[in-house]
């Protein structure tokens, strides 16, 4: 496994690595939801590379870029067990010399949801997978539903910039044994925490049933997956949205597919996650 810092040598690397070429990108502190698409990119591409930047440019000010967890170590040992070919790790200056100044950004569809409650995040996503995309130059990309926005707003993104050489692809949520999407950031929990944690997938599930069992009214799910989660008192929902699982144009009746997604905090701890109903 060859381990890179700077873009000259991963451009030179890229051009040895046989082809087709399957690219994660990542910020790393990884865990099986990651090893999950590196596993999956190995199985459908001749190398993989991986990439580990915690991007300062989609944090807010008032977010965890400077507390976000890191053990390059410990993820470099993780990616050997999967036969990463390359992991591309270069330093911040190397990404955004002084002076940076350039920015791809999409419209509409990267203003709701998690764009609506962290207005810069989509401009600091776009910019560094296009980025990185240029650097790596991969056949196909892995990216998890786990973020379904940042997954769409990509494909969206490849397609609409011509970047047609380049497959994006979208990998299921890996969930821990009780239902808690697999997150770096879930490290942040107490035990208390973690323990109600359980509750946004247990909405989600109940949202899939009330659909199931015939409610189309898109209020009437969101209210009872509101009343469920207040039943744990750690929680604090920021918002749940019941929205077109293309445009994310939120729904009054119920139509497939539609994506049910919740970001709820538990103290100062985001955590986000969804499921498509079709
Ligand atoms: P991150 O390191 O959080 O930026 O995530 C890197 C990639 O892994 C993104 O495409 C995420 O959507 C994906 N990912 C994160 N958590 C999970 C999970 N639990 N299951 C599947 N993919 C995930």
């Amino acid at each position: 496994m060859r381990i890179i810092e700077s873009i000259a040598d991963m451009k030179k690397f890229r051009l040895k690595l046989p082809e087709p070429v399957g690219f994660v990108p990542t910020m790393g502190y990884l865990h099986e939801g990651h090893l999950a698409l590196v596993r999956h990119a190995k199985s459908e591409n001749k190398s993989v590379v991986v990439s580990i930047f915690v991007n300062p440019t989609q944090f807010g000010p008032q977010e965890d870029f400077g507390k976000y967890p890191r053990d390059p170590q410990r993820d470099l040992a993780m990616l050997e067990t999967v036969k990463t070919d390359a992991v591309f790790m270069p330093p911040v200056e190397e990404m955004y010399p002084p002076g940076y100044d350039t920015w791809v950004e999409l419209g509409k569809i990267t203003h709701r949801l998690e764009g609506a409650a962290r207005p810069t995040h989509f401009r600091g996503v776009t910019t560094v997978v296009t980025k990185l995309f240029n650097i790596v130059q991969p056949n196909r990309a892995y990216f998890g539903q786990k973020d379904a926005q940042q997954a769409l707003v990509l494909t969206k993104m490849a397609r609409e910039l011509n970047m047609d050489d380049l497959e994006v692809i979208t990998l299921p949520t890996v969930r821990e044994p009780d239902g808690l999407a697999m997150s770096s950031r879930n490290i942040y929990l107490s035990p208390a925490e973690r323990k109600g944690a359980t509750v946004l997938y247990q909405s989600l599930r109940l949202a899939e049933q009330l659909y199931q069992n015939g409610e189309r009214d898109a209020r009437k799910v969101h209210q009872q997956m509101l009343d469920l989660i207040q039943k744990e008192p750690l929680a604090q929902v920021d918002y749940i949205s019941i929205a077109n699982a293309e445009t994310l144009d939120e729904l009054d009746t119920i139509k497939l597919p539609a994506l049910v997604s919740l970001v709820v905090k538990f103290g100062r701890t985001r955590l986000l996650d969804n499921i498509v109903l079709r």
